[in-house]
């Protein structure tokens, strides 16, 4: 799964402002049952009003997002009902989106699968970023981040000997070392 969207598309870790604009939150003046968003199987009824209410929402792939990520199985969340969210939610371990990786080198504090965060350490070692900063994003000590730094140096390091070995050209791959601070401490 990748996206080309900016980086204010993907919600805050611990941001939950976004719920006050949600439809199914109620007010003096919007008078919503919650229980509708936990229905039973056979309450077609309740389903019905519920997606219903999801369809008007303009919060709803936050709300989305925010129920895959916290790994929400219970319940209506953003449009999708517990059976429809149940393959997403086994596909969102691997997610893959590069736009995340990027929101997340400028700064931005956001989930990030497994994935994702091998993803921001190799960006950062190509791109130089600093291991304090790299540090600083994934939340992690600086020995984590100078560790990580490594392991990817020597990953690149070993893939380019391989294609040597096999006679191919380790800068077709888009591989090459640069000359940075992690080049001598793999
Ligand atoms: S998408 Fe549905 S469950 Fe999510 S916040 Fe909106 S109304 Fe509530």
């Amino acid at each position: 799964m990748t996206t080309t969207t900016t980086p204010e598309r993907y919600r805050s870790l611990g941001d939950h402002t976004w719920q006050d604009q949600a439809v199914c939150h109620p007010s003096e003046y919007n008078p919503v049952d919650p229980d509708v968003f936990f229905p039973g199987p056979d309450e077609t009824a309740k389903i019905a009003t519920a997606l219903s209410l999801c369809a008007q929402c303009p919060v709803r792939l936050v709300c989305l997002d925010a129920a895959l990520e916290g790994g929400e199985t219970h319940g209506i969340r953003g449009g999708l009902t517990e059976e429809e969210r149940e393959t997403l939610h086994e596909k969102i371990a691997k997610r893959l989106d590069y736009g995340r990786v990027n929101a997340t080198i400028a700064g931005r504090d956001i989930h990030l699968t497994s994935a994702e965060r091998r993803a921001v350490v190799l960006a950062g070692y190509r791109q130089g970023v600093s291991v304090e900063r790299l540090a600083r994003l994934l939340k992690i000590s600086e020995d984590h981040a100078l560790k990580l730094y490594r392991e990817t140096s020597r990953k690149i390091r070993n893939r380019e000997l391989q294609q040597e070995a096999r006679g191919g050209s380790a800068a077709a791959a888009g591989t090459s070392l640069r000359a940075d601070d992690f080049g001598t401490a793999a």
